[in-house]
C-alpha cells in the first residue's frame, strides 16, 4: 500500500516526472526482490543494471558528460525513493555521486574527461575512501602516506577501512597523509583518484599493490557491499591528484569534507525515505491487525504512535529540503546539512523502531519487511559523520552566528 503524501512545496514539473518515474521503478522492481538480495546479502545486479539504463548513475553529472545535469535538490528527492525501496540501493549511487561531484568540482578537465563520461552511464562506479581501521570520527588521524618516488610518481600505502563499494567501484577517491609533518595536520593531506579493476580482489599491472579483503559481514545494509582497502605500493601519477598538484597537493581534507557537506544532505535523503516506508507499513497494518475487537489503528495509543512518525518524517523531509536547496542555490550548507542528517537518520531509527513496535511479535519475523528496515535504519546514524559528529557541527555553528 503506498500512502498518498502531499507532495513537495515549489516541486518542478521535471522533479515531479522524475521522482514518479524512480517510485515506479521501486514499486515494481525492487520491493518485490529487495528482502530476497538482504537474506542472501547478494549484490542486485539485475537492479544496477537497469538503473544504469535509466540514468541514474548520472543525475548530476552535467548533460556534456552524458548525465542529466540536474541539481542536490532532485537528487536528494530520488534517494529518498530509492531508500524507500531499499538503502543499499542508494548505498550503491550514493559514493559514485560523491566522486563525481568531487571531479566536477576540483577536477582538472582531463579528470573530468576522464572518468565522468564513464560515469554517467555506471559504466565504472565511484567509491569514497577516508576511514581507517582506527579513524573515523577524527579524519585528521588517519595514517595511511603517499610518498613522491624518485619517478614523480606517488607510492600509497595504508589500510583503508568501510569502504562502500569497495569491491565494485573502479575508481577509489581516497584520502592520504602526503605530508605526515604537517602542522595541523589536515594541510598535508591530500586526495588521490585511484583507478582499481571492479570487482578484481588483487589489483595488478597498472593497479598493483591495491588489494580488496573479503566484504565486512554486517547487521544490514546488505547487498552493497562495505570492504577494506589495502594500498601497498599502489602507485599513483601525480595527474591523479584531485585537481593535480599544483591545485590539489595539500587540499584533500578541504575537498573531502566539502563532499561531505552533500553527502550529509543525501544520507538525510535516505533517513526521510526508510522512515517513510516504515510509515507506509504502520499505517497498513494498523488497519489490518486487530486486538481487543478492532483495529489496533482504532486504539489511541496506536493513533498517536502514527501522529508522531508522519509527522516527524514531513519535518525530516522538509529541513532535507532545505538544505539541499541552500547548497544548489549556493549558500553554505553545512550547519544545515548538519542539522537535516541528524535529525533525519534519527527520525529514521524512531519511526522504523515505532513500526516494529505495531507490528508486534511479528515485527521479529522475517517473513514481514521490518525485520529489515530495524537491521538497516541504525547504519544512518554512524555513515557521514555520527549524531554526536553532527552535533559538534551544529553546536560550533550555532554559537559561531550568535557570538555575544
Ligand atoms: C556500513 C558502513 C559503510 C561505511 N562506508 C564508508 C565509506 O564508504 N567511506 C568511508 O570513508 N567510511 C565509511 N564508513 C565509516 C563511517 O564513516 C565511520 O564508521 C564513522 O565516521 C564513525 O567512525 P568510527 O566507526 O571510527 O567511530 P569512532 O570515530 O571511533 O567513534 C566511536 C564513538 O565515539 C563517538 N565520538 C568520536 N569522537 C567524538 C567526540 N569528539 N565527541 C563525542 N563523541 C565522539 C562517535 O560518535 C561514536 O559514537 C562506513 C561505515 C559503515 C558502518
Amino acid at each position: 500500500m503506498a500512502v498518498a503524501t502531499a507532495a513537495y512545496p515549489q516541486m518542478t514539473d521535471e522533479q515531479r516526472a522524475i521522482t514518479e518515474m524512480v517510485r515506479q521503478f521501486v514499486d515494481n522492481e525492487i520491493l518485490p526482490v529487495a528482502e530476497e538480495f538482504d537474506h542472501e546479502d547478494k549484490f542486485p545486479e539485475a537492479i544496477v543494471e537497469q538503473m544504469k539504463e535509466l540514468g541514474l548513475f548520472g543525475v548530476t553529472i552535467p548533460e556534456e558528460y552524458g548525465g542529466m545535469g540536474l541539481d542536490l535538490t532532485t537528487y536528494a528527492m530520488i534517494v529518498e525513493e530509492l531508500s524507500r525501496g531499499w538503502i543499499s540501493i542508494s548505498g550503491v549511487v550514493n559514493t559514485h555521486f560523491i566522486g563525481s561531484y568531487l571531479l566536477i568540482k576540483f577536477g582538472t578537465d582531463e579528470q573530468r574527461d576522464h572518468f565522468l563520461p564513464r560515469m554517467a552511464t555506471g559504466e565504472i562506479r565511484a567509491a569514497f575512501s577516508l576511514s581507517e581501521p582506527e579513524v573515523g570520527s577524527d579524519v585528521q588521524g588517519i595514517k595511511s602516506t603517499a610518498k613522491r618516488a624518485d619517478d614523480g610518481a606517488w607510492e600509497l600505502n595504508g589500510q583503508k577501512m568501510w569502504v562502500t563499494n569497495g569491491l565494485g567501484s573502479g575508481v577509489v577517491f581516497v584520502l592520504m597523509k602526503s605530508d605526515p609533518k604537517a602542522d595541523p595536520p589536515y594541510r598535508g593531506m591530500t586526495c588521490f583518484i585511484t583507478e582499481k579493476e571492479p570487482w578484481v580482489e588483487k589489483n595488478e599491472g597498472d593497479y598493483a599493490g591495491l588489494e580488496i579483503p573479503p566484504k565486512i559481514k554486517k547487521m544490514g545494509y546488505k547487498g552493497v557491499e562495505s570492504t577494506e582497502l589495502v594500498y601497498d605500493g599502489y602507485r599513483c601519477p601525480p595527474d591523479r591528484i584531485l585537481g593535480a598538484e599544483e591545485a590539489g597537493l595539500g587540499q584533500g581534507f578541504k575537498q573531502m569534507m566539502d563532499a561531505l557537506e552533500v553527502g550529509r544532505v543525501n544520507v538525510a535523503a535516505r533517513g526521510v525515505g526508510i522512515a517513510q516506508r516504515a510509515l507506509e507499513l504502520a499505517l497498513r497494518y494498523a488497519q489490518e491487525r486487530k486486538a481487543f475487537g478492532k483495529p489496533i489503528a482504532e486504539h489511541q495509543a496506536i493513533q498517536f504512535k502514527l501522529a508522531d512518525m508522519a509527522t516527524k518524517v514531513e519535518a525530516a523531509r522538509l529541513m532535507t529540503m532545505k538544505a539541499a536547496r541552500m547548497k544548489d542555490a549556493g549558500q553554505r550548507s553545512d550547519l544545515e546539512a548538519g542539522m537535516a542528517k541528524l535529525l533525519a537518520s534519527e527520525t529514521g531509527k524512531e519511526v522504523v523502531e515505532e513500526c516494529f513496535r505495531i507490528h508486534g511479535g511479528y515485527g521479529y519475523s522475517k517473513e514481514y519487511e521490518i525485520e529489515r528496515l530495524y537491521r538497516d535504519a541504525p547504519l544512518l546514524l554512524i555513515g557521514e559523520g555520527t549524531s554526536e559528529i553532527q552535533r559538534m557541527v551544529i553546536g560550533k555553528k550555532v554559537l559561531q552566528r550568535n557570538r555575544i
